[in-house]
């Protein structure tokens, strides 16, 4: 079925203290299904971020002074209005980030989740009391922080830019985002026209859009500039990094949500057919960009053949085009860097002497559903993330094997295990290194109020409910002397 609706926005400016302001260049946003132009977008630089920055500490003061469930109000209201547009939000989604239909439609309904759970959060608990060797009111209360600094990726613009700042600005901190250059709409400035229709006081929420060539100097101003208190990002493993050295020598807070090389993990006792679908979900969806996605299938010899002709006879019917048509489930990979990247993988493997079971072509920024096998650690897409529509299977004789295959990988975000044995799934959880485990389900799972994040290169920190509170507030020890506090009488 054929979309027609994929029209450029009206870019406005850059959303700075409640305003569009221009930049002095703009760069080009492309449509990677056929690299036609799909907006110009303000090039913003490290003094554009500087007055976001200065606007949004200039907003601090009121802001977190609102009654809580003010704030609460004005995320509900940006909840409503997110829906109302969820057509909007779905065309960016598709034509500017290359996503399928059903991909678009579940991040809109997601978001505003996210702004809804995010407003719950204005009604928890802010703090404990604590018992106090000299009878005081002795408490640990939570308080905003401040400005806190957002950079979220391209891959899921909608529900990782959400969850980068809703939950910072219901417990009252100002924020600047900055969007991926891949999608500065969707991400970025889609958000700014959202939460101005909602009111959001000027000052309190702020856009900065750049090229990947000014990316260095405003992302510095982000983390260097004094009035900022946290970072938060969602991206590589390879920026991660340095922004969390960086934010680390400038002693700020960071939460960092990086990359995988998830596995799913199929045991003998298995539901095949299940299993068989939920990897093609796993490792297929949104043309494996998600930094959840199934990049090995491990799978018990047993059971390997068996899975295997399930598995390969649903990912052959997933159809390969631009976007623009809705049968297409694999759209293109978000850029030609993207694409150039995962071909570099896969003539590696190729050389190395791995099987294409399935798949291998590549065009344009288009690469079909592929399923490898014989492959190993001497090959970089064992070990690296692919970040593509490529699954690698495997085979292990046990259990010892199957964790030691899941564990062999720097980063550690899910996991996943196939098993009728829910007793022996847990004891393997607990062995397996990720900061997610799903059992009977694929790699691919989020909700707003869960505590999301990965361990080892993954990441550090958590999002998500109550949990965002670690990542958004800063513990204070205040105390009330009722007169039980006494001196050395030389005092
Ligand atoms: P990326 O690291 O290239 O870019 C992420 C963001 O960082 C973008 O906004 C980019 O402009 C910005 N950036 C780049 N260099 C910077 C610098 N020097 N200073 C400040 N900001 C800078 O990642 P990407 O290609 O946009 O996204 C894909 C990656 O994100 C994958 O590795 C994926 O696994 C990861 N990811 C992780 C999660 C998670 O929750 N763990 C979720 C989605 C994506």
């Amino acid at each position: 079925m054929l979309d027609t609706s994929q029209s450029s926005p009206r870019i406005r400016g850059m959303f700075i203290g409640g305003d569009w302001t221009p930049a002095a260049r703009t760069f080009d946003d492309l449509n990677p299904s056929d690299n036609s132009l799909y907006a110009r977008i303000p090039d913003g630089t490290a003094e554009d971020m500087r007055r976001a920055i200065e606007a949004a500490h200039a907003a601090f003061p009121a802001w977190s002074g609102l009654h809580f469930h003010e704030r609460a109000r004005l995320l509900l209201k940006a909840a409503d209005i997110w829906e109302r547009r969820t057509d909007d939000f779905c065309a960016a989604a598709m034509a500017e980030g290359g996503g399928w239909h059903g991909k678009g439609m579940f991040e809109a309904g997601y978001v505003s989740e996210v702004f809804r759970s995010a407003a719950a959060l204005c009604y928890q608990n802010i703090g404990e009391v604590l018992p106090s060797e000299h009878g005081k009111f002795s408490t640990a209360t939570r308080w905003p922080l401040g400005v806190v600094s957002v950079i979220s990726p391209w891959n899921m613009p909608g529900i990782l830019t959400a969850r980068g700042f809703a939950a910072a600005l219901a417990v009252g901190n100002t924020v600047v985002l900055k969007p991926s250059e891949d999608t500065p709409y969707a991400g970025g400035l889609y958000f700014g026209e959202i939460l101005e229709e909602a009111g959001i006081p000027a000052g309190v929420f702020n856009v900065v859009t750049c090229s990947r060539e000014g990316v260095q100097a405003v992302g510095d101003e982000m983390i260097e500039n004094p009035l900022v208190k946290a970072v938060s990002f969602t991206g590589s493993t390879a920026v991660g990094r340095h922004i969390a050295a960086k934010a680390g020598a400038y002693l700020k807070k960071a939460c960092v949500e990086l990359g995988g090389k998830d596995s799913l993990i199929v045991l003998e006792d298995a539901d095949l057919d299940h299993a068989a679908q939920a990897a093609n979900f796993g490792s297929f969806m949104h043309q494996g960009q998600v930094c959840m996605s199934t990049e090995k299938i491990l799978v018990h010899e047993d059971v390997y053949d068996d899975f295997m002709a399930k598995f390969l006879a649903r990912a052959k019917k997933l159809k390969t085009g631009p976007t623009s048509d809705r049968d297409n489930v694999i759209g293109p990979l978000v850029n030609a860097r993207q694409a150039e990247r995962v071909r570099g993988l896969l003539e590696d493997a190729r050389a190395k002497g791995a099987t294409f079971e399935l798949g291998g072509r590549s065009w344009d920024n288009f690469v079909e559903p592929t399923v490898l096998t014989g492959v190993d650690g001497s090959m970089n897409i064992w070990n690296d993330e692919t970040f593509g529509p490529v699954a690698i299977v495997c085979r292990f004789r046990d259990e010892d094997e199957a964790v030691r295959l899941n564990n062999d990988t720097e980063y550690g975000l899910t996991a996943a295990v196939m098993t009728r044995d829910e007793a022996r799934a847990m004891r393997l959880a607990g062995r397996l290194e990720t900061g997610m485990v799903h059992v009977n389900c694929q790699n691919i799972n989020d909700e707003p109020h869960v505590p999301f994040g990965g361990v080892k290169a993954s990441g550090v920190g958590r999002y998500g409910g109550r949990w965002s509170l670690d990542a958004f507030t800063e513990l204070r020890w205040i105390t009330l002397d009722r007169g039980g506090r006494h001196f050395p009488p030389v005092f």
